[in-house]
């Protein structure tokens, strides 16, 4: 006899104690795209073998769950000084006194992140699409190093500590080119069956030789763009062209050395999109149905950046909220005026 599975509450710790919550109509998983999957996974609905492995029963064999994780790629350290106090940036404003207060007793205001300027969106290598965008560029307003380090170059390995000296104390803006489509995926998976251990997160990010040979067709468009004539006379922006020093043996800017450089300075943008897919019937991959539905569960739907099938091709905040409100008109549809 084939079991149906349905969703019918959830289990919660509320002041260190087990609860259970009942839904009348159905139960919605938005945790995001990290933690939507780990609750899947934690309730038994994912990839068997995995499960299998940490000891929890398997209901539903979804070999979708938590895989074709995607996210946008962002690669640092393309940047200019420009002429002293002209920057837009509230650093220049914060003298190292002022910061190392900060530092030791947080006092004052929570300091910024580099500010983003402006963001431009060009294709430099797609050339199936070539009018649609492949890249974002995102000049941000400040500098790494221009909180003289204090804040922020203690995270770092020591070479990107060195790459960012020539900017400490220094104003100036960066351009990070930013893969729109990145080819390559990771997964999310379950470090263990315990509920409060994170989730491990593989973007995998490179892995795909595509991304990185248009991220180097990207780097080279960034340097063009801050080198524009315009910022060099408004500005008195000066490029610094100093190489990333794991990759200073290699002739300075040529192909190879963006390769090394992009190797070294890119990052994933916490975007986490795709854990949970949504997909026609005839794909196996897929999580949820295009209602949203988790597949081979009654009563039980995702709704967050999870189920996108691909990542949008900008911030995806704008898109997450889009599907929360396409979710919301799905459950009325289904359920009526609640
Ligand atoms: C540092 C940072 C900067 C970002 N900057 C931008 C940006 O500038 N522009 C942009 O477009 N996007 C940005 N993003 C991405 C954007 O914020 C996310 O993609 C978006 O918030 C995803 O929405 P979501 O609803 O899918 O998940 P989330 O916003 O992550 O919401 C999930 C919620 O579920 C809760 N939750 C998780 N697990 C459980 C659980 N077990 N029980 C109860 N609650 C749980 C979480 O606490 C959270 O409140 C940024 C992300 C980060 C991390």
């Amino acid at each position: 006899m084939m079991t149906i599975n349905v969703a019918i509450g959830v289990r919660y710790v509320h002041r260190n104690k087990v609860k259970r919550a009942f839904a009348r109509r159905e139960v919605i998983i938005s945790a995001g795209g990290a933690d939507s999957p780990k609750l899947l996974m934690l309730s038994g609905i994912g990839v068997r073998e995995q499960l299998n492995k940490l000891g929890i029963k398997t209901r539903v064999d979804l070999p979708g769950v938590g895989q074709n994780y995607q996210d946008h790629v962002l690669l640092e350290g393309i940047h200019w000084t420009i002429h002293p106090n002209i920057s837009s940036s509230v650093l220049s404003l914060i003298g190292p006194s002022a910061l190392l207060r900060y530092q030791e007793k947080r006092e004052g205001p929570m300091i910024v992140p580099p500010g983003i300027g402006a963001s431009y969106f060009i294709n430099v290598g797609d050339t199936d699409e070539p009018t649609v965008p492949d890249i974002q560029v995102l000049l941000a307003s400040q500098l790494v190093g221009q909180d003289y380090g204090i804040l922020t170059l203690g995270k770092f390995k020591q070479s990107v500590q060195d790459y960012y000296k020539p900017t400490l104390g220094r104003d100036g803006f960066s351009m990070s080119p930013v893969l729109l489509r990145p080819k390559s995926v990771g997964t999310v998976t379950l470090k263990s069956k315990n509920p409060f251990d994170p989730p491990v997160l593989d973007p995998n990010c490179l892995s795909h030789p595509d991304d990185v040979e248009l991220l180097v067709k990207a780097s080279k468009a960034s340097v063009q763009l801050g080198n524009a004539k315009t910022f060099r006379r408004s500005l008195g922006a000066e490029p610094i062209n100093k190489p990333f020093p794991d990759c200073a043996y290699l002739e300075y800017q040529s192909d190879d050395y963006w390769r090394c450089h992009i190797r070294g300075m890119a990052g994933v943008m916490a975007h986490i999109s795709g854990t949970c897919k949504m997909a026609p019937d005839s794909d196996p991959m897929g999580v949820v149905t295009p209602r949203l539905k988790v597949r081979g569960v009654k009563n039980l739907r995702v709704i967050d950046s999870s189920v996108m099938p691909q990542i949008v091709s900008a911030n995806i905040n704008a898109a997450v909220i889009m599907i929360g409100e396409r979710g919301a008109d799905l459950v009325k549809e289904d359920h009526g005026k609640m």
